[in-house]
C-alpha cells in the first residue's frame, strides 16, 4: 500500500457500542450466559429460559432473584453501570458473576430487550424495552417480584455476526448445554430450560450434585461416576473456603468420551476453560485411558476469591490463578486419589495399556446387555479388540496396484497400537489405523447407502439410554436424518430414547457409548467439508465405529484394514480430508543412510 496519512474519526455510539457488543455476545448461548449469571448474583432460586428459533426468535429468562429497583431500570442499561463493584479494591476478590456493567448495554445494542421486573420492598413494578440507544417503552407494570428479560431480534442488524450462527437446533444446543453446566455448578437453583415451547430440562435444585448429574449425565452414566473429596455437600456449601477445595464428580476408566465435550470445572462457581487444569485431570487417569479418549468430570475448584483474577477474559470462560501450580498439583491429587480409590492402577507397560481399558470395557458391555448388544461376542482370542473389517477376497493380485492405485502392502506390524507398518514397491509406508478404517467404513456405508441397500441393524436387546439436554436437542432435530441412515430410537420419556436398531457398522462397537458420540458431534455441528446434515452424520458415524489409535490389532485385521483401503476411491486421506498414510521412499531411505548423496 502507498504511504498515505489515514484521517482518524471517533466512531458513532451506536457503532461503538455494536463493537464492544460483539466481544461479550458471540452468539445466543452467550446472551443467555449474561442472563443467568445477573439472575443468580440476584440471589435467584428459580430461573426458567426459554428459546425460540435457537435464541434468534426469541431469548428469555425468568428469574425470582432481588429485582432492580424502579429508579435505576434505566441506569442499568449504561455502559460500565453495575451495582457489584465500586473501587478498585473491589477488583481484587470479585465475588459476583458480573462486575463489568457490560452485558445488558452490550445485548440492547445488538438486539431488542424488553424488561419486567419488581425489586424486594418496591410495590410496583417496571417495564423497559430498548434497541440500539433507543427507548422504546418505559412504564409503571406490576409484576412479581424479580426479574424478566426478553430478547428478540438478535443480531438482525448485524448481517457479519447473523453470517456465523449456525442452525437453530445447534445454537439451541449450545445453550442447553449452558443451562446444564449451571444446573451442575449450582444444584440449590432449579433451572429450567424451555426450547421451541418444549420443555426440555428441568432440575430438582435439591442441593445435590449427583441428582443434577443425572439430569446432565443421564442415569447410567452418572451412576458410574466416582466422587471427589467432599463431593455434594462441597457443591451445595457456598462458603468460601480458605485453602484450595477440588470436589465433584470423575468418570472411572471404563467410561471415555472422543472429545473434552463433556468436562466441567467450575471454579467458584464460574464455568471455565482452562487447558492446565484440564491436563491435570487426564494426566490423573495417567495409564488408565486410551490415548485420543477423554475422561468426563464436573469437578468444583473453590478458593479464595483474592487467589483467581476474573477480569481477564472478555466472556470471562477463563481465570488467572495466583499460584497455578497449587492448583493444578491439589486437582491432579485429589483426582487421582479418587481413581486409585476405587480401581488400583494396573502395572502394566504403556504399550499394552489400552487393553486394560478394553476388557473393562467388554467386562461392562457384557454386563451391561447380558451378552453382547448385537448378539455378537467380541473374538476372545483377539484380546477384546474389534475387528476393524471381515477379510474378504480381493480383486486384486499380489503386487500389482489396487484399483485406486495404492501399492499392494505387505504388512509388518504396528507401532504404539496407531500406525501399521507396511512395505510397498517402493519402501515404507505408515498407516493410521484409526483414519484408513474411517476411510474404508464411510465408503462402504455410502455405497450401501445409494445402492438403496439396508444400512441399519436391529438390535436383539434394545435399550434405553438417558441423553443430555442438548443430546436430546440434537435427536429431536434430525430425528429423520438419524432414521435415514439406520437408527431406530424411539422417544421414551423425558430426555430418554429407547435404540432399537443401529447403523450396521457399528459392528461390535458399543451401541451405547456410538450413539452418544455421534449426537455429541452433531452437536458440534462443524465439519468443514460436508455439504449437508446426511454426510455429516455418516462421517460422524464411521468415526465413532472405526477402531482407534491405541487399539492393538492382530496381524490378520491389519492385513484386511489395508486390503480394504486398497479398494477404496480415495485410500490417501480420511473423510475428514486428514492423510491415512504416509510413505518413506527407499530413496530417502538411502540418502538418510549416507548410501547415496
Ligand atoms: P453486571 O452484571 O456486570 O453488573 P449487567 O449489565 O449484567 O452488569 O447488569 C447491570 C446491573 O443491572 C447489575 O449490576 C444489576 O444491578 C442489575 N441487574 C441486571 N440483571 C438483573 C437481574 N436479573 N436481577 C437484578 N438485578 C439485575
Ligand atoms: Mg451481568
Amino acid at each position: 500500500m502507498a504511504p498515505i496519512a489515514m484521517s482518524i474519526q471517533v466512531l458513532p455510539d451506536d457503532l461503538a457500542a455494536k463493537i464492544a457488543a460483539g466481544e461479550v455476545i458471540e452468539r445466543p448461548a452467550s446472551v443467555v450466559k449474561e442472563l443467568i449469571e445477573n439472575a443468580l448474583d440476584a440471589g435467584a432460586r428459580d430461573i426458567r429460559v426459554e428459546v425460540r428459533g435457537g435464541g434468534q426468535r426469541l431469548l428469555r429468562v425468568a428469574d425470582d432473584g432481588g429485582g432492580i429497583p424502579a429508579a435505576q431500570v434505566v441506569t442499568a442499561f449504561a455502559r460500565h453501570a453495575t451495582s457489584k463493584i465500586k473501587s478498585v479494591e473491589d477488583l481484587a476478590a470479585i465475588r459476583t458473576l458480573g462486575f463489568r456493567g457490560e452485558a445488558l448495554p452490550s445485548i440492547a445494542a445488538v438486539a431488542r430487550v424488553t424488561v419486567i421486573t419488581r425489586a424486594q420492598g418496591e410495590e410496583q413494578g417496571t417495564l423497559y424495552k430498548v434497541e440500539g440507544n433507543r427507548t422504546l417503552a418505559h412504564q409503571p407494570f406490576g409484576a412479581p417480584r424479580g426479574t424478566v428479560v426478553t430478547v428478540e431480534e438478535l443480531f438482525q442488524m448485524i448481517p457479519a455476526r447473523l453470517k456465523f450462527l449456525k442452525a437453530p437446533g445447534t445454537e439451541a444446543a449450545h445453550i442447553a448445554e449452558l443451562v446444564s453446566a449451571f444446573a451442575l455448578a449450582y444444584a440449590n437453583v432449579r433451572f429450567s430450560l424451555v426450547n421451541d415451547g418444549r420443555l426440555l430440562f428441568q432440575c430438582s435444585a435439591n442441593g445435590k450434585l449427583f441428582d443434577a448429574l443425572i439430569k446432565v449425565l443421564g442415569v447410567e452414566t452418572a451412576r458410574e461416576m466416582i466422587r471427589v473429596a467432599g463431593g455434594e455437600e462441597d457443591a451445595a456449601a457456598g462458603a468460601e473456603p480458605s485453602t484450595i477445595r477440588v470436589s465433584g464428580y470423575v468418570s472411572p476408566p471404563s467410561i471415555h468420551r472422543a472429545s473434552r465435550k463433556t468436562q466441567y470445572l467450575f471454579v467458584n462457581g464460574r464455568w471455565i476453560e482452562d487447558r492446565a487444569l484440564s491436563h491435570a485431570v487426564v494426566e490423573a487417569y495417567h495409564t488408565m485411558l486410551m490415548v485420543g479418549r477423554y475422561p468426563v468430570y464436573v469437578l468444583n475448584v473453590s478458593l479464595p476469591h483474592e487467589d483467581i483474577d476474573v477480569n481477564v477474559h472478555p466472556t470471562k470462560a477463563q481465570v488467572r490463578f495466583r499460584q497455578p501450580g497449587e492448583v493444578y498439583g491439589a486437582v491432579q491429587r485429589t483426582v487421582r486419589r479418587a481413581l486409585t480409590d476405587v480401581a488400583p492402577v494396573p502395572n502394566v507397560a504403556p504399550g499394552v495399556r489400552s487393553i486394560s481399558t478394553q476388557q473393562i470395557e467388554v467386562r461392562q458391555r457384557l454386563s451391561d446387555t447380558g451378552g453382547s448388544a448385537l448378539g455378537l461376542v467380541p473374538p476372545a482370542g483377539d484380546r477384546g479388540v474389534h475387528p476393524p473389517v471381515v477379510p474378504q477376497p480381493s480383486g486384486v493380485t499380489e503386487g500389482g496396484l489396487g484399483v485406486s492405485g495404492v501399492p499392494m502392502l505387505r504388512v509388518i506390524g504396528q507401532i504404539a497400537s496407531t500406525y501399521i507398518i507396511a512395505e510397498g514397491p517402493d519402501g515404507l509406508y505408515l498407516v493410521d489405523q484409526h483414519a484408513a478404517h474411517e476411510r474404508v467404513l464411510y465408503e462402504q456405508f455410502t455405497a450401501a447407502h445409494t445402492a438403496m441397500q439396508s444400512t441399519s441393524q436391529a438390535l436383539l436387546e434394545p435399550f434405553a439410554l438417558g441423553l443430555s439436554p442438548a443430546q436430546w436437542v440434537a435427536y429431536t432435530e434430525q430425528r429423520e436424518t438419524l432414521e435415514h441412515v439406520g437408527f431406530r430410537l424411539e422417544a421414551f420419556g423425558a430426555q430418554t430414547v429407547m435404540v432399537r436398531a443401529v447403523p450396521s457398522v457399528f459392528k461390535t462397537r458399543e451401541p451405547r457409548s456410538a450413539l452418544v458420540q455421534v449426537l455429541d458431534e452433531m452437536i458440534e455441528g462443524a465439519m468443514p467439508l460436508a455439504q449437508d446434515n446426511e454426510t455429516r452424520l455418516i462421517m460422524s458415524i464411521c468415526k465413532s465405529a472405526a477402531v482407534k489409535g491405541g487399539q492393538a490389532m492382530s496381524l490378520e485385521e491389519m492385513r484386511a484394514l489395508v486390503r480394504d483401503l486398497e479398494r477404496t476411491g480415495a485410500p490417501h486421506t480420511c473423510p475428514h480430508g486428514r492423510p491415512t498414510m504416509i510413505q518413506l521412499n527407499l530413496g530417502m531411505l538411502e540418502r538418510e543412510f549416507g548410501r547415496r548423496g
